[in-house]
């Protein structure tokens, strides 16, 4: 079978490229004799990975010098709470915007630490919105950080712009945008992500963090959570993420042969376009989110007759796309577009969309 196209939301899918390139040097990388995932994590070649994929990965999002790179385990899911136990400083509240599934648990994990004030819940229009800033009940006198999900992977919520709140640290889940496209990363105390989304495979996630919000952290907080241990080894207190980490280093480098972020960015958007563009012209597929915040990276889309759901779920699969059934909150399908979706994957769903619109609709 050939490869199809997967519009899984994660793992997802990742280039040809850079599979066929990890298959190659499956064992014996570089003429080492070795694979990668048999080696020292502190010996010279695994090194040499790790130190050039942090430099190419600081070099594809302009990070600037007084933040930290961290290449850890446990998920986006450990850092809810990783945040609060390293961000609150001696503070007692955060502030937390709920415009989804990942915030709410974000929440509900920040709810073990500390007090946590939710600045706005978009739950009552099932997530398919992001509310205005100056109607959040924002409590930024004494809100240790900030916290919100620029992209909403299940609802496909994305944030086009970021939030002023003054000198309170912005924490963030990146975990299905982050390498989409440049962010300003200094306008954020936080970035997390797991790597499955966009940037690798399951197994790796990567933290950016502004250097000065180290080291504070709350009483008792185990060592493998203390982000400065993790700052201070390297990401190698102990063993990390070998493997997925230099899958992750071989897609920085296909990132760069793309023409970094800003070339993704553009590819991204067209991609987006090409698939709203389609949704919004048809009468039988509808997407609910404002047009205002729909995600680059997840598009959920509604058939005027859910019965017809197994029906194309089916043949979409015999055409070679796969893994578009939405989630059950949401209902219908939806299509996970990351960096490693072409736009060829996209020309081929649209083709299939308006052939079964045409035949069953
Ligand atoms: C997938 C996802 C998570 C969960 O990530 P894990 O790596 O499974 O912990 C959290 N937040 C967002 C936005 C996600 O898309």
């Amino acid at each position: 079978m050939a490869r199809i196209y997967n519009f899984s939301p994660g793992p997802a899918m990742l280039p040809n490229e850079v599979m066929e390139q990890a298959r190659d040097e499956m064992l014996n990388w570089h003429n080492t004799g070795m694979s990668v995932m048999e080696m020292s994590h502190r010996g010279k070649q695994y090194t040499e990975i790790a130190e050039e994929s942090e430099a190419d990965f600081r070099e594809l999002l302009s990070i600037p010098s007084n933040y930290k790179v961290l290449f850890l385990q446990g998920g986006a899911a450990s850092q809810f709470a990783m945040v609060p136990m390293n961000l609150l400083r001696g503070k007692k509240k955060a502030d937390y915007l709920c415009t989804g599934h990942w915030s709410e648990k974000a929440i509900a994990e920040g709810q073990k630490f500390c007090e946590v004030n939710v600045v706005a819940n978009t739950k009552s229009t099932k997530f398919t919105h992001i509310p205005a800033q100056q109607d959040w009940n924002l409590d930024s006198e004494e809100a240790a950080y900030f916290h919100y999900t620029p992209n909403e992977t299940i609802a496909g919520v994305e944030f086009h712009w970021i939030p002023e709140i003054g000198s309170v640290p912005l924490a963030v889940d990146m975990s299905s945008t982050l390498l989409s496209r440049p962010i300003d990363i200094s306008k954020f105390g936080v970035i997390y992500a797991g790597a499955q989304k966009n940037i690798g495979c399951a197994g790796l996630t990567i933290i950016i963090i502004r250097e000065d919000l180290m080291g504070q952290t709350l009483p008792g907080t185990p060592t493998m959570f203390d982000y400065q241990i993790h700052a201070k080894n390297n990401s190698m207190y102990n063993t990390p993420s070998t493997y997925p980490w230099y899958i992750s280093s071989l897609i920085f480098k296909w990132l760069k042969r793309k023409g970094g972020l800003v070339a993704m960015a553009e590819i991204n958007h067209k991609k987006a376009e090409t698939l709203y563009g389609f949704i919004d012209s048809s009468s039988f597929y509808t997407n609910p989110v404002d047009p205002a915040c729909r995600s680059w990276m997840n598009v959920p889309f509604i058939l005027a007759n859910s019965n017809l759901d197994e029906q194309f779920l089916h043949l979409a699969k015999q055409a070679g796309l796969s893994n578009l059934k939405g989630h059950r909150s949401v209902g219908g399908m939806r299509a996970s577009i990351y960096n490693a979706m072409p736009q060829e994957g996209i020309n081929a769903l649209v083709d299939f969309m308006k052939e079964f619109e045409r035949t069953k609709g």
